[in-house]
């Protein structure tokens, strides 16, 4: 692929010449408008136009077409206030629209998601406390928002309210009362920026090295992937910033993806320690006017660094200068709504359409990268030893098969005396359970009834906390019934299987004395309450701590000398097709959260598959064999990294419809070689949020351009309006 040209010299049109102005909307491509008198338009100027009678907003994306005939054409509206989209956006866009066979206008909106950040911001009135605060009566609600800004800057009222969980009144009547006071903020105005004149830590012999090898790629100002492959507590952290520091130092600009940006408290401390400011920071607990601060700060070049979740990808930097993908082989960065987009797969584009470079970290990266990497399309830096001289922890597997514990209890003798002698060490445990909830399944003891989510194909989950029945898959609630719905029995129905709510009981069962705290998505609302868990643990007034995947990453608590994973096996039934792999990074992870400093730790694996190449592994640590395994079967099945998948999800609420517009793409179905669809087919979620759905899958030799394909495949089928067709490119999930 060509690269674009320099984004220096953008041709003008001027009054009465045409433009194709893009669109964020689903529309086939650009339309056609004039520049009116008085204006001068360049490409990527952000623009209003007519749009049948609403104005919309717009980028010009260059000359016009000329596919609207001249008595036609509609006057361009305004030019906003904002700089121009760079040319490498622009570029990005269609190339990510391409790709995913999407059209550019569903991409574009991605790069435009926030409006109000293309007109110019007014200066926002922002509380700070009192220098002297009056007597007042301090409620509760009073107290949280005193407490949000007795540790950090001044706020916007509605940020206040909703960084305290009080409502806005709450700041209103504190402000009236004379205990918060009023300031014109000048909008953009953050905390201190970070500074790479700050003096780094002091690195291994090895950190070193890969750090230069780093840094040399910023230097070089060119394309080039490395993938940074290191144990846990190796330091993969600590050398990526120094190419940070190195991007930073020449003036440019830099993004770091995360997959749990939320959760990602640990590191925004390691980042301020190492650059003395804080970086802007993009990802869904947002609130939509720190939304349009960030945007318009990178759009003009202000924010300097950016650490993202994967839609960070679509901010428009003008001087982007390195792109980090920490975890690269996180699931997170996929999109499987609406754009479906891998953001590392992404990033690899946007890397070598601005011409720099891009590392990819990881301690299990994934078979797509290795595969890159060992044909040498991308670069690889090991980091061998962990800092420090912590040593790897030592893996036991515990057979559920003949060790198991009785029915209704989930922890095996064997990690129950494990926990136990942790408790009197004063160490601290971790239980892992990737479930949310108390119990997976409810049902009938007499009749056999399961109780099942009414719009999905999807077993309600209790949740005794909340003592309701949730549906993880569309959020519908119901109180658990008294009668069982089916035989009308009473009082038989029962709960199945284990989510961390319920191996939270057992824990207060054995261990009534410890102190226990539950980590799962559901229990930690929001960013702050993350972080005041994190204290806990870091502050040991946590002794055990069961959680799901959300606390399987990255963290490092000095105490934790204990790992308990529940249920091995969780992540290997379904047929996923990358199941044995994400497993085995799963419960590596896991592995890795015990004893991280001077203590030696302990991991103990249930199973009722110990012979399974996933459990094989993490026992003996051969990583290798596993993955060239794992690519065997890969290769010899012809699928991802070896050939390539497309899946199509066929859905709407006339289920004879969905069926007929599936068996129309399964007749015009393309017939290549080197091509093979399979279905359609009902979808395992057959039934989701009131919708039916079926797939198909286009499973392709590498060779084959399954954009062209799926393009001439799509304009073949007759689908009426009411079914919706997606497709998704490299897919993940196959539900
Ligand atoms: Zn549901
Ligand atoms: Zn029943």
């Amino acid at each position: 692929m060509p690269c674009p040209p320099a984004n220096s010299k953008r041709a003008s049109f001027v009054a009465g010449e045409r433009v194709s102005v893009m669109l964020p909307l689903p529309l086939g491509g650009a339309y056609d408008y004039r520049v009116p008198a008085g204006l001068t338009l360049a490409a990527g100027d952000f623009v209003t136009v007519p749009l049948a009678s609403r104005q919309v907003n717009g980028v010009v994306w260059g000359a016009g077409e000329g596919q609207v005939a001249a008595p036609k054409i509609k006057d361009v509206a305004t030019l906003l206030d904002a700089p121009p989209l760079p040319e490498t956006s622009r570029r990005f866009v269609e190339w990510v629209a391409r790709y995913t066979v999407c059209s550019p206008g569903a991409v574009l909106r991605m790069a435009m998601s926030v409006p109000a950040a293309l007109h110019p911001p007014r200066p926002v009135t922002a509380y700070a406390l009192a220098e002297t605060v009056p007597e007042v009566r301090l409620t509760p609600a009073r107290r949280r928002v005193i407490g949000v800004l007795s540790d950090g800057p001044a706020r916007p009222a509605t940020e206040l309210a909703r960084e305290a969980g009080v409502g806005s009144s709450v700041v209103r009547d504190l402000a009236r009362a004379g205990v918060l006071v009023a300031r014109s903020l000048s909008p953009g105005a953050t905390a201190a920026a970070p500074d790479w004149r700050c003096p780094g830590p002091t690195l291994s012999a090895d950190q070193a090295t890969a750090a230069r090898a780093l840094e040399n790629h910023v230097a070089a100002d060119a394309f080039a992937v490395t993938l940074l492959d290191g144990v846990p507590g190796s330091g993969k952290t600590e050398v990526y910033f120094e190419a940070v520091a190195e991007t930073l130092k020449r003036g440019r600009q830099v993004l770091v993806m995360l997959p749990e940006i939320a959760l990602g408290a640990q590191w925004m401390d390691r980042f301020r320690a190492r650059f003395g400011g804080s970086p802007a920071e993009w990802h869904s607990d947002l609130s939509q006017a720190q939304r349009r601060v960030t945007w318009r700060a990178v759009a003009e070049g202000r924010a300097r660094i950016v650490v993202g979740a994967r839609s960070a990808l679509f901010l428009p930097f003008p001087d982007l200068g390195l792109i980090v993908i920490d975890e690269e082989h996180d699931a997170a960065f996929k999109q499987d709504e609406g754009v479906a987009y891998n953001a590392r797969d992404m990033a690899v584009v946007r890397a070598r359409l601005g011409d720099i470079p891009l590392v990819l970290a990881s301690a299990t990266p994934s078979l797509e990268t290795i595969e890159n990497a060992r044909s040498g399309r991308y670069g690889t830096l090991h980091l061998p030893d962990r800092h420090a001289g912590a040593s790897l922890p030592d893996v036991a597997l515990v057979d559920m098969r003949s060790d198991g514990p009785p029915a209704g209890r989930w922890l095996s003798a064997t990690l129950v005396s494990a926990i136990q002698k942790s408790l009197e060490a004063g160490e601290q445990t971790m239980l892992f359970l990737n479930r949310r909830g108390y119990a997976p399944l409810t049902l009938c003891r007499v009749c056999g009834h399961r109780i099942q989510c009414p719009r999905c194909t999807a077993w309600l989950v209790e949740h005794r906390h909340v003592e309701r029945l949730q549906c993880h898959h569309c959020g519908y609630q119901a109180r658990l019934p008294r009668i069982c719905p089916s035989c009308a029995a009473e009082d038989t129905l029962a709960a199945c299987g284990p989510g961390v709510e319920r191996v939270a009981e057992e824990v207060g069962e054995r261990f009534p004395d410890a102190r226990q705290a539950i980590a799962a998505s559901d229990t930690l609302t929001g960013p702050r309450a993350a972080a005041e868990l994190i204290r806990s643990i870091e502050e040991r007034r946590v002794d055990i701590l069961i959680g799901t995947q959300i606390i399987a990453k990255g963290y490092h608590f000095p105490m934790l000398t204990l790992v308990g994973v529940v249920d091995a096996d969780l992540g290997l039934a379904g047929g996923d097709l990358r199941a044995a792999e994400r497993t085995y990074q799963l419960l590596y992870q896991v592995a890795g959260r015990a004893g991280r400093a001077e203590r030696p730790g302990r991991v103990l694996v249930q199973t009722y598959m110990p012979e399974s190449a996933v459990m094989r592994t993490l026992l003996s640590g051969e990583r290798q064999r596993f993955l060239d395994a794992e690519a065997k079967d890969r290769r010899d099945a012809g699928m991802p990294p070896f050939g390539r998948l497309a899946a199509i999800v066929v859905s709407g609420r006339d289920e004879g419809a969905v069926d007929e517009a599936a068996r129309a793409l399964g007749r015009a179905a393309p017939r290549a070689n080197g091509i093979q669809v399979l279905g359609p087919a009902p979808a395992p979620l057959a039934l989701l949020r009131g919708r039916h759905r079926r797939r198909l899958l286009l499973k392709a030799g590498r060779e084959i351009n399954v954009q062209a394909a799926l393009r001439s495949w799509l304009a073949a089928a007759r689908v009426p309006r009411s079914v919706r067709v997606r497709v998704d490119v490299d897919p993940y999930s196959f539900l």
